[in-house]
C-alpha cells in the first residue's frame, strides 16, 4: 500500500475528548474514527488489524472444531422471554418497534438465538457434540463508554456456543477452549501479560474462566498469584479467603486489568428454557448440556495497544500489525526514487505486506513520527548514504539502534523475520 494513496490522515496532537491511550493513538494514526461514545469506525488500517485478529481467533476455533455461522444482529422480543431475558436485562439491550409496532432489539449475545437453532437439527446423541461460533457486531447500552475500544457500545465479538450430551463432555471441551484461548493470546503477542482469573460461575457452576490481561488502565482487578500464573477476581476473593484457589497462597498482587475472553459452563441454563434435547442410545430424552466461549476482538485490538505503545506511539505485535514493513523514502533524488520503488515492487511480488512511505509533500520528520505513531514493527529505509553501500537500513520500531541489509539481501531478510 502506498502512502500517498491512503485517504486516512495522522494526527499531530493529543485528543482532547480521549482518555484511554487505545482511543488517542488508535484515532491519531489513522486506525480508527470515533462516531459516537463507544462506536467507532474501522479505517482501512485499523480494519487490517482487526482482520489479522479474526483470522487468529478463527483458525484456533476450527481447530477445536468449531463450524463458522453469521448470525443476526436484530432479533425479535420473544425468543428473549422465553429465558425471561427481555425484562431481566431490561438496561443493555437496546430495543425498539418496528413499522407494525413488533417488539426487537439489537443482539448484545446470541444464546436465545443459537439455542432453538441448534434445536432444528439435533436430535439424536449422533447428531452431539456441536460447536458453532461467529464473529459479529454486538451493541450493547454500557453504562460508561469512555475507553476507545474497551468498552464499546457496539463491538465485535466471537461467540462459541458447544452442545453436549452429558457434563462430562462438557468439561473435556472448557479444558480444549482454555488451551486454544491462549493460542490466541499468544499468537496475539499478549500471553505473558494474560492470566487465567477465576470468576463468579452464576447459579450454574462454581466458577467461570474470565481471561484477564494485566494493562495499567484496565477496568477491573485481579489478585494474581504469580506462582501459579491463576488469578481471582473481584466478585469472588472474599469467597475464596483471599488465597490462591491452586496453592492457598496468601500473597496475591492486586493488578488492574482487562478481560479480553471468557470461557463458562451454562449447563442447562439455555437448553431447558428452549427444551432442547436430545435420544441417548437407549432412546431416553435428555436435556443438552451449553457451554459458551467469548471473546471481545475489538476489545482485544484496545488491548493490545494498552500493553504494547510508547510516548511516540503504537509498537504492534508481528502478527497483528497492519504490515510487517514501513518502507520510506525521504529523499527526492531521481536514483533514491527509482531504488525504493524497486524494492517496493519486489516486496510487493513476493506478498510481503509492506505500506510504503512515498508522500512528496512530507518531510522526514514527519515521515519518521508517523511511522512511530502508527508503529509497525519494522522500518526500511533507502538514503544516498546507504546506496553508497549497496544497502538500506532496517529498525525496529522498538529498538533504538538500526542495521544495514544489502539491497539485493532485502527479500531473504524479510522472510526470516516473518517466520
Ligand atoms: P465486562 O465484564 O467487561 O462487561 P462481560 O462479562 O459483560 O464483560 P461477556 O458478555 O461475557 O462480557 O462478553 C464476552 C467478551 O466480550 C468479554 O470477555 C469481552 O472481551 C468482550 N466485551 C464485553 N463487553 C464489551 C464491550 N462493551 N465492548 C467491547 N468488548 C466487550
Ligand atoms: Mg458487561
Amino acid at each position: 500500500m502506498k502512502q500517498s494513496s491512503l485517504f486516512t490522515k495522522t494526527i499531530k496532537e493529543n485528543l482532547k475528548d480521549e482518555e484511554s491511550i487505545n482511543a488517542q493513538l488508535l484515532i491519531r494514526g489513522g486506525f480508527i474514527d470515533k462516531l459516537m461514545a463507544g462506536v467507532y469506525s474501522y479505517l482501512p488500517l485499523g480494519f487490517l488489524v482487526l482482520k489479522k485478529i479474526e483470522n487468529i481467533v478463527r483458525e484456533e476455533m476450527i481447530n477445536i472444531s468449531g463450524q463458522e455461522v453469521f448470525l443476526p444482529a436484530l432479533h425479535p422480543k420473544e425468543n428473549w422471554e422465553i429465558t425471561n431475558r427481555w425484562q431481566q436485562e431490561e438496561n443493555i439491550m437496546f430495543k425498539f418497534k418496528n413499522q407494525r409496532g413488533k417488539d426487537m432489539g439489537l443482539g448484545w449475545t446470541h444464546e436465545e438465538i443459537i439455542t432453538p437453532l441448534v434445536k432444528k437439527f439435533v436430535h439424536s446423541y449422533k447428531d452431539l457434540p456441536v460447536y458453532v461460533f461467529q464473529i459479529q457486531n454486538k451493541f450493547r447500552n454500557e453504562l460508561r463508554a469512555k475507553s476507545g475500544l474497551l468498552r464499546g457500545r457496539e463491538f465485535i465479538m466471537k461467540d462459541l456456543y458447544s452442545f453436549h450430551k452429558d457434563e462430562k463432555d462438557l468439561d473435556n471441551y472448557h479444558e480444549k477452549a482454555k488451551k486454544a484461548y491462549f493460542k490466541i493470546f499468544d499468537r496475539c503477542g499478549i500471553k505473558k501479560q494474560t492470566f487465567l482469573t477465576y470468576a463468579s460461575g452464576g447459579a450454574f457452576s462454581k466458577y467461570s474462566h474470565e481471561f484477564q490481561t494485566i494493562t495499567p488502565y484496565g477496568e477491573d482487578e485481579i489478585y494474581l498469584c504469580e506462582k501459579c500464573r491463576l488469578a481471582i477476581n473481584k466478585e469472588i476473593i472474599k469467597e475464596s479467603n483471599y488465597q490462591c484457589i491452586q496453592c492457598k497462597n496468601k500473597d496475591l498482587k492486586i493488578k488492574k486489568a482487562i478481560e479480553v475472553g471468557n470461557i463458562f459452563k451454562l449447563k442447562d441454563r439455555f437448553s431447558k428454557p428452549f427444551d432442547l434435547k436430545f435420544k441417548d442410545k437407549n432412546g431416553e430424552e435428555k436435556i443438552i448440556m451449553m457451554g459458551c466461549y467469548g471473546i471481545g476482538i475489538s476489545r482485544l485490538m484496545g488491548a493490545v495497544v494498552e500493553v504494547y505503545h510508547d510516548d511516540k506511539g503504537i509498537i504492534w505485535p508481528k502478527n497483528v500489525s497492519p504490515y510487517l514493513l514501513h518502507l520510506i523514502r525521504i529523499e527526492k533524488d531521481k536514483e533514491i526514487i527509482n531504488k525504493t520503488d524497486k524494492i517496493y515492487n519486489d516486496l510487493q511480488k513476493e506478498k510481503i505486506e509492506v505500506l510504503y512511505d512515498d508522500r512528496e509533500d512530507k518531510t522526514a520528520g514527519e515521515k519518521f513520527s508517523d511511522a512511530d505513531l502508527i508503529g509497525i514493527p519494522y522500518r526500511v529505509l533507502l538514503t544516498k548514504k546507504t546506496l553508497e553501500k549497496e544497502c538500506v537500513e532496517i529498525k525496529k520500531r522498538n529498538e533504538k539502534k538500526s542495521k544495514l541489509i544489502k539491497i539485493k539481501d532485502v527479500i531473504k531478510f524479510v522472510k526470516e523475520i516473518s517466520k
